[in-house]
């Protein structure tokens, strides 16, 4: 299937949708993305999008960090993005990638007189993590960026230069993935995820004052150990040597699913295995994701059938 996209009002192949080499968030990684997923219902014949309302209204808030306008009301850019779904015909699951940046072919880094564009894409995704098999993952001699260098709550292209550092490493060193810490030694995230743990029966995660993106899976994931496994989730600042000791870790991300952590620093998390919250956190995660959970429809957007105006 070849990958459409979303380009100067219209929908084109992605071999058409080109941009100059002088571009300004090339140069300078001045551009605020997303990473949306649509998934494949079989028996409903249908592509639901994942909470595309949460990403656009995130993008939102990425693009007044780095002042760029976006080309319309979020309603806009769902049904934009519904549509394209519709129109690639995809019957699998797929990975949305809407991206805003500064257009102009200038040179100098600023964020002010600047035009500004925007695209959606969208293409298969190969399985990011092995969601199944869980992973390795070692903390990583890069700290996440603080908020007061480039704020890692805005989803912009130039910080993950920080996480490309650290998966590199993490890779080249034998791991699946690296889990980085602020720069004053907490627990982070991951290079495209956030941490869980299962700690004395409590969901613990890092809050959004250690450097995190406020993740949507983490979000979805955080709602759903409340609600169907009655646990209480606690949002606080966690020490590296607390991975060490937790029953289980789980990793969140739109690309990465709800993916088990199963060791750390060649330290196995509880037993090694994949833990019992993780395993039902992932059945639900799944099941809602793809339409299959009437109680968490209002997440799950169908692509629709409907023409946007330029
Ligand atoms: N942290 C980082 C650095 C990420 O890139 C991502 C992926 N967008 C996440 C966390 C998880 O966010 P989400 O669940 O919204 O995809």
């Amino acid at each position: 299937m070849p990958a459409l996209v979303y380009f100067h009002k219209q929908f084109m192949p992605v071999s058409e949708a080109k941009i100059s080499i002088m571009t300004h968030a090339f140069h300078y990684g001045t551009a605020c993305f997303e990473g949306i997923r649509a998934n494949w219902n079989q028996e409903k014949q249908q592509m639901y999008v994942f909470r595309m309302k949460e990403h656009y209204e995130r993008l939102q808030k990425s693009c007044r960090i780095l002042k760029i306008k976006l080309p319309g009301s979020i309603d806009h850019l769902c049904q934009i993005t519904a549509e394209l779904v519709e129109r690639s015909g995809f019957k699998e699951d797929v990975y949305i990638r809407p991206l805003a940046y500064k257009s102009s072919e200038v040179i100098g880094p600023k964020l002010y007189d600047l035009e500004d564009d925007f695209f959606v894409h969208v293409a298969q995704l190969p399985m990011y993590l092995d969601t199944e098999k869980g992973i390795k993952a070692c903390v990583s001699s890069w700290r996440r960026t603080d908020d007061s260098m480039i704020p890692p709550r805005g989803k912009i292209t130039g910080i993950y230069v920080n996480s490309a550092l650290a998966k590199t490493e993490a890779h080249e060193n034998g791991y699946d993935e690296a889990i980085m810490l602020s720069h004053d030694g907490h627990v982070s995230e991951g290079s495209g995820q956030n941490i869980m743990l299962v700690m004395d029966g409590k969901f613990v995660t890092p809050q959004s004052s250690d450097n995190i993106l406020m993740g949507i899976t983490r979000d979805s994931v955080m709602k759903l150990a409340r609600n169907e496994l009655g646990m209480e989730v606690v949002e606080r600042t966690i020490d590296r040597s607390e991975l060490y000791i937790a029953d289980e870790c789980m990793v969140t991300g739109t690309a990465s699913h709800v993916t088990p952590v199963l060791e750390i620093d060649h330290r196995p998390i509880g037993d090694g295995k994949i833990g019992k919250v993780t395993r039902q956190l992932m059945t639900l995660y799944f099941d809602v994701i793809h339409g299959r959970n009437q109680k968490y429809m209002e997440w799950c957007a169908p692509a629709l059938r409907k023409t946007v105006k330029a």
